[in-house]
């Protein structure tokens, strides 16, 4: 899996999808940069977003906040004084940890214990092996089981109580050696606010301190009134964002998972209180079928959560297989009136709507939907990375291709003219000037159409159109599948018709 996981990320770099920031420079950790089919295929992910939940719901709008926010309003959401990773140095090698993220990783070597185990259960019990009472019995197993039942124990209490000398005790407990120097000489742990500050403005000092937001949500909490005011929109009605969020993560891997910069989709959805578990479950069941239109089924779990933030009563992560783990891609929260509740307080101004019902005024509650723009496009390049063995007379040869849903896919389809002489190009320029007015497409003409067609399997297109002989005579040309790779005829005047149903969802 961590094999796959490496090839998904040289294809990223090698076909235009994703590069490290200032590569010539050797790279910014945690910071990538999106070429030519990546900013392409972010576009398109954004565009599903924005009309799935802005164009299809008529009481559902999108603003568009700054960056740049008041430092008050992160002292409202608790961010300034919570937003914290629990961090340790190790005193040889000078290298940075999160504490929880040593601890886990040394969970994980218990867990590959007891994986080996069940390997070899296997080979030793063939077909009559039974998985599951096997680790119900197995001393090695149970003894393992135990280890990590105590460490997860101990890692969840200390985080739920930020009680950093508990956590510093159980890196010590564990006898956990740095990764790079191999020493257990660590400082204390101690909370790292993961905020990016700077200065606004020429004067230096608290006055102009302000923070890159961590979230858009806050963006979209102190609009609430004015767009309550402009669009005479009233509860249960949404407000949606598209827009950078910025996070001084200690632990920075797993390529665009976790950065430093990125983007987020939020929706914050105002409704009446009392109703909002109601609302919760609708979004819950909405938002995983948005997913399952450009995924596959098995990719994709809940994960409720028994204990919430302090902000929240109830919250819900669609979580991804990828790779190198099943991890979460979107969280839907219950936030109650938390939010609103503390802006009011702090800016003194009233954040209510008049309930007609109850015939007061009231504080929304809020239910919130939030997915990482580029976590979704790693889920995306993930699912859709595919290597096929196809059998070629008596030859068995490998194929690998991108299969993205076509709504998504960066390049809708590619022209090719067969050869470049007879007209051809110049038929295959007029087909691309009939469909680029409504689709991404790409022209091709150099080297053989086997080779044209491998280019583009591997960027994802799923059209391939060429342009032959015939289509001189008879203004038909061959569309060439992506992932059935079947080649059938169709007139040109029929192409867009057929390209805009499939990329359409
Ligand atoms: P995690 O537990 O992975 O740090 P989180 O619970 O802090 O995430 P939220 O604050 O709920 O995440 O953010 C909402 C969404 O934003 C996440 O589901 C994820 O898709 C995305 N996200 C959060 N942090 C990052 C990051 N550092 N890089 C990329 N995407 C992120």
């Amino acid at each position: 899996q961590d094999n796959l996981f490496q090839k998904v990320v040289s294809h990223a770099k090698e076909y235009g999808f994703v590069f490290p920031s200032s590569e010539i420079y050797g790279g910014l950790q945690a910071v990538y940069d999106y070429g030519s089919n990546g900013a392409a295929l972010k576009k398109n992910i954004k565009d599903y977003w924005w009309a799935a939940m802005v164009q299809m719901h008529e009481n559902i709008v999108g603003i568009d906040a700054a960056i740049f926010m008041d430092s008050q309003v992160w002292k409202a959401s608790g961010h300034v004084d919570a937003f914290n990773d629990p961090l340790v140095d190790n005193k040889d090698s000078k290298k940075r940890y999160r504490a929880d993220v040593l601890i886990e990783d040394h969970i994980a070597k218990y867990q590959a214990k007891i994986d080996k185990e069940v390997t070899k259960g296997k080979k030793k019990f063939g077909d009559g092996f039974d998985e599951v009472q096997f680790l119900a019995t197995n001393p090695n197993v149970l003894r393992n089981k135990g280890k990590i039942e105590e460490i997860e124990g101990r890692l969840k209490k200390a985080l739920e109580d930020e009680d950093m000398a508990a956590m510093k005790q159980l890196i010590e407990d564990c006898d956990i050696a740095c990764p790079i120097s191999g020493t257990k000489n660590w400082t204390e742990v101690r909370q790292f606010n993961l905020m990016f500050n700077t200065e606004l403005g020429a004067v230096a000092g608290d006055a102009a301190k302000v923070y890159l937001r961590p979230e858009t949500a806050q963006g979209i909490f102190v609009n609430f009134l004015n767009v309550m005011n402009t669009t005479r929109l009233r509860p249960p009605f949404g407000i949606a964002q598209i827009g950078k969020a910025f996070r001084n993560e200690i632990v920075a891997r797993q390529f665009i998972f976790r950065m430093r910069e990125f983007e987020q989709m939020e929706m914050q959805y105002f409704v009446k209180p009392g109703t909002e578990m109601q609302w919760y479950e609708y979004w819950k069941d909405l938002r995983l079928k948005w997913h399952l239109l450009v995924g596959s089924e098995e990719n994709y779990i809940y994960h409720d959560h028994l204990k919430t933030a302090h902000y929240a009563n109830a919250a819900v992560d669609i979580e991804f297989k990828f790779p190198f783990g099943t991890k979460e891609l979107e969280g839907i929260h219950s936030r109650t009136d938390f939010d609103l509740t503390a802006h009011q307080e702090l800016s003194g101004k009233k954040l209510q709507y008049f309930d007609t019902e109850l015939n007061k005024n009231v504080v929304p509650y809020v239910i919130e939907t939030s997915v990482g723009l580029d976590r979704m496009f790693l889920s995306v390049l993930c699912g859709a990375y595919t290597e096929e063995k196809i059998e070629d007379g008596d030859k068995t040869k490998e194929r690998t291709y991108l299969k993205f849903h076509p709504a998504l896919a960066p390049i809708k389809a590619a022209i090719f003219p067969l050869t470049k002489k007879d007209g051809l190009p110049d038929k295959a320029r007029e087909v691309m000037e009939e469909l680029k007015y409504d689709f991404t497409v790409s022209y091709e003409e150099k080297d053989a159409i086997g080779k044209r067609y491998t280019r583009q399997d591997l960027i994802g297109t799923p059209f391939c159109i060429t342009v032959d002989h015939q289509t001189l005579e008879d203004n038909t040309v061959t569309v060439r599948e992506r992932d059935t790779m079947e080649q059938f005829r169709l007139p040109v005047s029929e192409l867009n018709k057929f390209i805009g149903e499939k990329v359409s969802l």
